[in-house]
């Protein structure tokens, strides 16, 4: 097992540093890539950081977004990668060929079961966001937390355990948080762009997700759905429908959500359980994943059909609970 020494170790042992993180990158993604990316800087490394897709209008009060680059328009030819908050290399997207160049690569992830392949690798399930891995690597750097790392900090850990909310949120991540605010960020301006904000294109989207939401499985289950026409009644994005899935879970008596969104060719699935199931270990047959009361999973296809598969796998799962 490698520790945060280990991968502070082999950071300052490279240089021109890519940081790659997932695609339709959440504030987990991108603050804790930025973090990372800072406190390079300031041990004197050339870094940056790179996403399939830009940053997602809810989070432009993240600070140093400059360093993010699409994979297409890098700043410079990376000698060294660190995958953060990606445990499936899938989940690049257009970045994936980045990984095939038989570059140096380590990965610092809390999800479960990562299968990425690395030199050295700092994962722990535990952990409430990769953003409390990377406080870990900056004091095993020695770098002081300035107010721009704990804003990208704060705003990794904030969005992971929903404002503090979920299970996740340890003693641990609270400490780091803590070291945060210290630095005297604005933790109310923050917690309005992130968590109380809302455009009306996402207000929108949301009406729309909660109209058709239907809860099969005796009301055990809710489940919404989201089309192209959807988001072109409303105006709105892939991004806006972060957090729609909440609503499902939060709706009395169920035990597990399921948000489906049309993307192209491609069926986006978002689970939420209050942990009666584990979601993520239902979706890994049908290749997803992620965390036991927060996980995903990508189908291609006819989006009914889809949507059946990703049911009937959540149906079996709530129950088998008797
Ligand atoms: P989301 O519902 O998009 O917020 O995703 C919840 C969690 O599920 C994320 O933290 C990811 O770890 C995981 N996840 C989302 N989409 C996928 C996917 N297509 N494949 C594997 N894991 C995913
Ligand atoms: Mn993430
Ligand atoms: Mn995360």
């Amino acid at each position: 097992m490698t520790t945060s020494r280990d991968v502070a170790e082999w950071l300052k042992s490279h240089d021109d540093l890519l940081i790659l993180t997932h695609l339709h990158p959440d504030g987990d993604a991108l603050g804790s890539s930025l973090a990372l990316c800072l406190a390079l800087e300031s041990i004197g490394k050339r870094a940056a950081v790179c996403c399939q897709d830009g940053c997602p209008g809810y989070l432009d009060a993240l600070p140093a977004r400059d360093r993010l680059h699409l994979p297409e328009s890098l700043p410079f030819e990376p000698k060294a990668l660190a995958c953060v908050d990606l445990s499936v290399a899938d989940r690049l997207g257009r970045a994936a060929f980045l990984l095939d160049r038989g570059l140096p690569v380590c990965c610092v992830d809390h999800h479960e079961h990562p299968a990425l392949a690395a030199e050295v690798r700092l994962v722990n399930p535990q952990a409430a966001a990769s953003g409390e891995l990377i406080d870990e690597i900056r004091r095993a750097l020695d770098v002081p937390l300035t107010r721009e790392m704990a804003l990208c900090l704060y705003v990794a850990i904030s969005t992971d355990t929903g404002n503090f909310a979920f299970s996740c949120t340890t003693p641990d991540a609270l400490r780091t948080v803590a070291d945060c605010v210290e630095t005297g960020i604005d933790i109310d301006e923050m917690n309005y762009e992130l968590f109380r904000k809302r455009s009306r294109a996402r207000t929108k989207l949301l009406g729309r997700a909660l109209e058709g939401m239907s809860f099969p499985c005796a009301g055990r289950i809710a489940l919404m759905t989201l089309r192209g026409d959807d988001f072109a009644a409303c105006g709105a994005a892939m991004a806006d429908t972060e957090g729609i899935v909440n609503f499902g879970i939060n709706a009395e008596g169920v035990l597990a959500a399921i948000l489906a969104v049309r993307q192209g060719d491609q069926v986006k699935f978002s689970l939420r359980s209050r942990g009666a199931v584990n979601v993520a270990a239902l979706l890994r047959p049908l290749g997803g994943g992620g965390h036991e009361r927060a996980a995903g999973l990508t189908l291609e296809g006819d989006f009914d059909a889809c949507v059946q598969r990703v049911l009937s796998a959540v149906r079996t799962a709530v129950e088998g609970l008797e």
